[in-house]
Order: structure tokens, then C-alpha cells, then sequence
């Protein structure tokens, strides 16, 4: 049966470096005979700019019957006056919540040929891969009770509740139990059990998934030493596997050690590994429509959209062998520039792509 693939390019360089993805897309399809079939719709202030609203029905509608999304990015200064429930990202709040988007995939991936872009030593981090998965849709974000209230002598106290049920956990530690299987089989729970209860049930449901997956490795490490542990050895690392807040602080920190935002894709995945993909960057209004974005990450979250949600392993890596061919071959968009590589544009750096496809 055809898969179906919804495109949301949404705002600023969103439909630029979409467009790239989808040209690699295509070329994918064709290659690789993998029957996909293509529709878009739009999301963010380019669909508040059609009808007033981030998330128009019919795109909520055409996502839910995707088999996978790749969104570009959503966002711009001409929407930051509007009150916050009418903000383009509110669009893409509403897509996670509403087709439960629970597990967030984040590889940092260094590639050799960009060593000097990060602000580690190059010899800590290149060829480095991490991926970590965060769960996104409960901990202390969602926790009820929370707020702000006034207590008995007149003091205010702000508070939220850090909650995760068993079934919550055993689910996100699937997904990261998997995402290790697939790659170097090493998995690394990372908690706060010496102080927080929910991170002694969240470490004792990992020892239990662990015995269903007797090929993966897995480690508990605590998220003050695994903060200190990316920045001085990240490559000891290949899968991560914590809770939203954690993750997030985490995610954003392995991001960094890259050095490069335009490179870096993501995966947001549910129960039945329907996905939205999306690069880690946002829509960049500062650039937008100067056709010099880096849709490299948008190219690389279309890989991880065939990985994760379209079972097309062979043409994830096609699309990666690609990427890291054009940069051997010294294409830098302006983000990723550094002397002696030559300068391209969005339209090039996809060109390069497709040519090396
Ligand atoms: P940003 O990621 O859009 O931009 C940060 C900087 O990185 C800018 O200088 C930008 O030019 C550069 N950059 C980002 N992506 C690039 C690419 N592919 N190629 C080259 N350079 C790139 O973050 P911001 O400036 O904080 O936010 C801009 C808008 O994007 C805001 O409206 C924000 O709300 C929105 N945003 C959306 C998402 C999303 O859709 N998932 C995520 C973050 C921010």
C-alpha cells in the first residue's frame, strides 16, 4: 500500500528549504521504487495570513491521514503581536498534542568535514553521533497541580508537579530501546534517582524493558553528570534516552556541540510511528527569502522520516551518503562557510544533493 506524506513548509526560509526536501524526496521515490505520495498544507502565519487560525482544520485533517509530516518551520516578527493562543506556534503545539507526538528524536551528528564549527577541540567531537530521545508530552510541563498561590502568611509559591506513569515511561523507553538496536546498541537512561522518586520508578521500568532487548546496552547516568559528561567525552555516547525537561536542556546542548543548527534534524514520533520531521532550527526571518538558508537539515529530517515512520532504511542512507558528499566536495551554504570551501545557495546545496543521489 502507498505511503502518504504530508509537507507543512510554513513561514520564513520554511518553503525554501522544503522545497529542497522534496525535490530529494521525489528523487528518492523514484530510485527506490517506494510508492510515496505527496500533498501539503499549510500551517503557522502563513496559514493565520489564509484563515485566521495556526492550524486550519483541513491540515490537522490531512495530517492525522499522513503517514509521516515534514515541516519546514514555523514563525516571524509580522505574527509576535498576536495574542498567544492566535501565534504560528501554536500550530505546531497543536499538531504534537493532537496526534500525541510523545517521543522527540534528536540526533547531534558532527560531520567530520565540519569539525571547526563546533567550540569543542575538533578531536572531541568529530564523527560525533548521539541521539537522544526526550519524551514530550508529560513530566513537570504537563504535571498537574501546578501554578502560582499564596500561602498562609501572605508569601506567593510557584509549583509543578513532576509526573510520569508507568505506561508513559515503558513507551518512550521502547522507542529508545529500538533506536539503539538500529545503531550502535548502547543505550544511556539519564535521571535524577538520588533525589526525585519519579526517576527511581523511571530507572527501575528501563531495568525491566532492558531484559526485552538483551542486544542493547543500556547505563544510568544522573542529568548533572550527563551535562558535564556531553561537553567533556559526548562520543561515549550513542543513544540517550530522558524525560522532557531534562531532555530538552540536553538535547539543546548536544545540539551546540555541532556547531551548526542548519545541519541538525529532528523526529517527533507516536504510538503508531506516525512522525512530524522538522529541522532543529527555526524559520529565520533574517534570511528568509534571500535563497541562502542551509536546507541541509530539512534534507537530513526527510531521511529520518524514511528511518523512522516510512520503513525505507536504504533511502535514509542514500539521502545521508549524499549530504556528506556534498560537503566532502567542499559545498558550504553561508551558515556553514569557512575558508577554502565554495559559497552555494539553498537551490545549489539541493542541486548538489540530488546530483550526488
Ligand atoms: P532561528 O533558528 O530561526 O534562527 C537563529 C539564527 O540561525 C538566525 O541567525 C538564522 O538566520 C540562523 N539559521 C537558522 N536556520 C538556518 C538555516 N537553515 N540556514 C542558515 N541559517 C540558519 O531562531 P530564532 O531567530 O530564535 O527564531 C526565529 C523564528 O522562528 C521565531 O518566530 C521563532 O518563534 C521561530 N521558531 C520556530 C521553530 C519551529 O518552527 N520549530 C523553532 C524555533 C524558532
Amino acid at each position: 500500500m502507498s505511503k502518504s506524506v504530508l509537507l507543512l513548509p510554513g513561514d520564513g526560509i520554511g518553503p525554501e528549504i522544503v522545497a529542497e526536501a522534496e525535490k530529494v524526496l521525489h528523487k528518492v521515490n523514484e530510485k527506490f521504487g517506494l510508492g510515496l505520495k505527496f500533498d501539503s498544507a499549510l500551517v503557522g502565519g502563513a496559514a493565520i495570513d489564509d484563515s485566521g487560525v495556526p492550524l486550519p482544520e483541513e491540515t490537522l485533517s490531512k495530517a492525522r491521514d499522513a503517514d509521516a509530516i515534514l515541516l519546514g518551520a514555523v514563525g516571524g516578527p509580522k505574527w509576535d503581536a498576536l495574542e498567544m493562543a492566535l501565534r504560528p506556534e501554536k500550530g505546531l503545539l497543536g499538531l504534537r498534542s493532537n496526534l500525541a507526538l510523545f517521543a522527540n528524536l534528536r540526533p547531534a551528528i558532527l560531520y567530520p568535514q565540519l569539525a571547526s564549527a563546533s567550540s569543542l577541540k575538533p578531536e572531541v567531537v568529530s564523527g560525533l553521533d548521539i541521539m537522544i530521545v526526550r519524551e514530550l508530552t508529560g513530566g513537570i510541563y504537563f504535571g498537574q497541580p501546578r501554578g502560582v498561590r499564596e500561602l498562609e502568611n501572605g508569601e506567593r509559591q510557584g509549583y509543578n508537579t513532576y509526573v510520569y506513569t508507568e505506561s508513559e515511561i515503558r513507551r518512550i523507553g521502547r522507542v529508545a530501546f529500538e533506536a539503539a538496536q538500529q545503531r550502535n546498541k548502547k543505550l544511556c537512561s539519564v535521571d535524577k534517582a538520588n533525589v526525585l522518586e519519579v526517576t527511581v520508578l523511571w530507572r527501575e521500568i528501563m531495568e525491566d524493558l532492558a531484559k526485552e532487548y538483551p542486544d542493547v546496552e543500556l547505563s544510568h547516568m544522573y542529568v548533572d553528570n550527563a551535562a558535564m559528561q556531553l561537553v567533556r567525552a559526548p562520543k561515549q555516547f550513542d543513544v540517550i534516552v530522558t524525560g522532557n525537561m531534562f531532555g530538552d536542556i540536553l538535547s539543546d546542548e548536544a545540539a551546540m556541540l555541532t556547531g551548526s543548527i542548519g545541519m541538525l534534524p529532528s523526529a517527533s514520533l507516536n504510538a503508531d510511528k506516525q512522525g512530524m520531521y522538522e529541522p532543529c532550527h527555526g524559520s529565520a526571518p533574517d534570511i528568509a527569502g534571500q535563497g541562502i538558508a542551509n536546507p541541509l537539515a530539512t534534507i537530513l529530517s526527510a531521511a529520518m522520516m524514511l528511518r523512522y515512520s516510512l520503513q525505507a532504511e536504504e533511502a535514509a542512507q542514500a539521502i545521508e551518503a549524499a549530504v556528506s558528499k556534498v560537503l566532502d566536495q567542499g559545498l558550504r551554504t553561508a551558515d556553514i562557510m569557512s575558508e577554502g570551501h565554495t559559497r552555494v545557495s539553498t537551490l545549489e546545496m539541493g542541486e548538489a544533493v540530488l546530483a550526488a543521489l
